[in-house]
């Protein structure tokens, strides 16, 4: 091929495997080119040719080159095309699509992109000896300003305005050069005495050698975040940088601002989708290049290169932001893991209620886990929780009276209250009032939901379909009706009893506003709010003051649920919402209305014992066959008819079913969330006791699958999901 090299080239578009050009002179791996595709110009990664992906048909008559090396950047670092590699292989996502998506939008573009080299200049020995003559008087004037010491552009500028054109030129006739100024020593604000648990925690981190996940596992407010800090400032003052992964973007401003506090003089970088692209690519560029700190982010930034990375930080772990929802679905903290084994450094995972999975590794000997059991600030208390038994209490409008009272006495004592409403994310399943029977699918463990148009209980994990019974099974009642009904208009029935309370609602809706939250803290700060209302987003860990009294309604929707993880979820935001309660000067009080007061998971919370329910939840997950027992992946598929979506899936699985060697195979069955979008959403469950064995079928997936989703043409949409967080 007269003399041209063959190289491998992933591109930014939605397709499988690399594609071969030719390049009249030697590419390294990572650098990004401009080639041509079709009819188009994209955006392209050189790679190592991939086994078992494949190489697009080498004909020699039809290669094309590569028109461009974007080389106004150095190659991508061998840290980040490792990861990427990882990621694709783990989710089984092609590579391309894989790097892209964590890629920088700024760098997905078939454009050259520069860094602005922020590095003062200096005169050179060669520079000093040679004084320009006097009648050039911007060049004199520039020498002599050099001659007191390095300047930076805008610096230099401010001495003659051709400054850069003269400064270009002395770099190319080495008569000037880039230095890098001597760093500041770290400076370090304002940090309170740790207490006991607190140093025994950081003394372990300290101390720790070569790669270990930690489990940072300590109530609401016990001072994680201040462990973290003190942790974090070690390595700054060794100069390595630190990852710190957050669930929200707005959690970020309350972080950081601490972060700045504390760390006055450091570059702290932040890095979220909300970011102007050139504010996302340029703190992504710094970090690359070491020229950032810490990176403070949400689950996109566990790809941001550091190549002086000392320590990882995932707080709230448990959180389901962590795990992408769509094209490469993956889990930023499992990621982050892997990346802190192949850097051997320390992670650590933080939260007041760890995830499943994090507690079975901690008991498996794999992740070390440090308690945090008190509050850390003055004598702040734990809330006293009390149920609220709604079987033996008038309701008006789905409000228990004590509820209504206690709201009313914060309200005369001008004290801030929150109402927790629990009303999305659980599927209903049917329950029997009388003696508590819930709809249980006959042929595996997991829960029917109730479909109420149909008038069908359907299983998600296999397919089975029944009627809904007119009566309970069991004892004959019938009184039987869908779990956590009735939440909706609870909000507004508040409003109407309180007529003169303040209430300030927020959810999606009230904050997908960019300073949305800005606007939230303000007023709560200021005194403008009686009553917080909100749903699922105020299980965050949002710090809002002073709160005396939550209270929780339909939180009964989450306790049999047909999602093995509704309970897990329901008890994890319940300990969160209740964490927000209290002070130094009096306990907070948490007020749960329920109709099944003896649920182990109220009495669980009432003690504030996480231990031994998630002990529990564990020990029945085991039983059931559910994970983190087991390993599983979901095969989804989508397409405006449910019928269609299903017969792909018939089709694949029994095309699978001969190499599924120790993978269980259930389905197919209408996704949680059957329909989304004007389309109809099924799946396949997947699931192995052994995870390399579900590794083995899911690799063999796609040469199957493509050509049989050909066959049903574009209306038919397929997609995987490894380690699944939603049925
Ligand atoms: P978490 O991250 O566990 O929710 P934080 O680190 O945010 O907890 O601490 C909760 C509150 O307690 C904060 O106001 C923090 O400044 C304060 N705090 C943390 N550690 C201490 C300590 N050792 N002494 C006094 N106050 C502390
Ligand atoms: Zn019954
Ligand atoms: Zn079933």
């Amino acid at each position: 091929m007269d003399g041209k090299d063959l190289v491998q080239v992933v591109v930014d578009l939605p397709l499988p495997g690399t594609f071969s050009y030719l390049t009249q002179s030697p590419v390294m791996g990572g650098a990004r080119v401009c080639v041509p595709f079709g009819n188009r110009r994209v955006c392209g990664v050189v790679v190592a040719p991939i086994p078992g992906e494949g190489v697009s048909q080498i004909d020699a008559a039809k290669l094309r080159c590569i028109e461009t090396v974007l080389d106004g950047l150095p190659p991508l670092p061998e840290e980040f095309l490792a990861l990427v590699d990882f990621a694709a292989g783990y989710y089984h996502h092609p590579l391309g699509p894989t790097l892209f998506t964590a890629l920088p939008t700024g760098l997905r573009e078939p454009r050259d992109v520069r860094r602005v080299d922020q590095r003062p200049f200096a005169l050179t020995a060669a520079g000093l000896a040679e004084a320009p003559p006097a009648r050039q008087r911007a060049r004199l004037a520039l020498w002599q300003a050099l001659q007191d010491g390095p300047l930076r552009l805008e610096q230099a500028k401010a001495v003659t305005p051709q400054a850069g054109k003269l400064l270009a030129d002395w770099l190319a006739e080495d008569k000037a050069e880039r230095i890098t100024p001597e760093r500041p020593p770290l400076v370090l604000g304002e940090a309170p005495a740790l207490n006991a648990e607190q140093r025994a925690a950081l003394d372990a981190l300290c101390s720790s050698q070569g790669f270990q996940p930690w489990l940072l596992h300590g109530v609401t407010g016990s001072g994680k975040t201040e462990v973290y800090l003190q942790l974090i400032a070690g390595h700054l003052a060794a100069r390595r940088q630190v990852l710190v992964l957050v669930p929200e973007i707005n959690l970020t401003p309350q972080l950081i601002n601490r972060f700045l506090e504390r760390f006055p003089g450091s570059r702290i970088v932040v890095q979220h989708s909300h970011l102007a692209e050139g504010e996302r690519m340029h703190g992504w560029l710094d970090a690359w290049h070491g020229d950032a700190d810490v990176v403070i982010g949400t689950r996109l930034s566990v790809f941001t290169p550091l190549p002086r990375l000392g320590l990882i930080v995932v707080d709230e772990e448990h959180d389901g932001s962590f795990k992408q929802q769509d094209g490469l679905r993956y889990h930023a903290r499992d990621l982050a893991v892997w990346r802190a084994r192949r850097a051997g450094i320390s992670i650590v995972l933080g939260s007041a209620t760890p995830c499943l999975e994090t507690v079975a590794n901690v008991e498996a000997g794999r992740y070390r886990k440090l308690v945090l059991s008190q509050r850390a600030h003055g004598a702040a208390r734990l809330p006293d929780v009390r149920l609220v038994d709604t079987r033996r209490r008038q309701l008006v409008e789905g409000l228990a009276e004590g509820v209504v009272e206690a709201l009313k006495t914060r309200l005369a004592r001008r004290e801030m209250s929150l109402v927790f409403i629990n009303r999305r994310g659980f599927a209903p399943v049917v329950a029997c009032t009388a003696c508590g029977w819930t709809s249980g699918c006959p042929h595996c463990s997991a829960k029917l939901v109730v479909h109420l148009l149909e008038r069908k209980l359907r299983c998600h994990h296999c397919g089975w379909e029944e009627p809904v019974p007119r009566a309970c099974p069991d004892c004959g009642d019938p009184d039987i009706k869908p779990l956590g009904e009735g939440t909706q208009r609870l909000e507004a029935a508040l409003q109407r009893m309180l007529p003169e309370a303040r209430v300030l609602r927020i959810d999606r809706d009230t904050t997908s506003r960019k300073d949305a939250w800005d606007e939230v803290y303000r007023k709560v700060n200021g005194g403008e709010v009686d009553i917080l209302v909100g749903t699922q987003m105020l299980a965050k860990g949002h710090d809002f003051g002073t709160l005396s009294l939550v209270t929780v309604l339909g939180a009964d929707g989450g306790l049999y649920s047909a999602d093995f993880r509704a309970s897990e979820r329901l008890f994890s935001q319940l300990m969160q919402v209740a964490g927000r309660a209290g002070r130094a000067e009096a306990p907070g009080e948490v007020l749960v209305q329920t109709q099944w007061p003896d649920h182990p998971l109220y009495q669980a919370l009432v003690a504030h014992d996480f231990d031994g329910y998630a002990a529990s939840l564990l020990a029945e997950r085991r039983q059931a066959g559910f994970p983190p027992s087991v390993f599983q992946a979901l095969l989804r598929a989508d397409s405006p008819e449910l019928a269609q979506a299903t017969a792909f899936l018939k089709q694949a699985r029994a095309l699978l079913e001969p190499l599924a060697e120790g993978v269980l195979i259930s389905g197919p069955a209408p996704a949680l969330m059957a329909r989304l979008a004007q389309r109809e959403r099924a799946q396949l469950v997947l699931e192995a006791v052994q995870r390399g064995a579900l590794h083995r079928l899911l690799s063999q997936l796609q040469p199957l699958l493509d050509p049989l989703a050909r066959q049903h043409g574009r209306s038919l949409r397929w997609s995987l999901d490894v380690d699944p967080q939603e049925l």
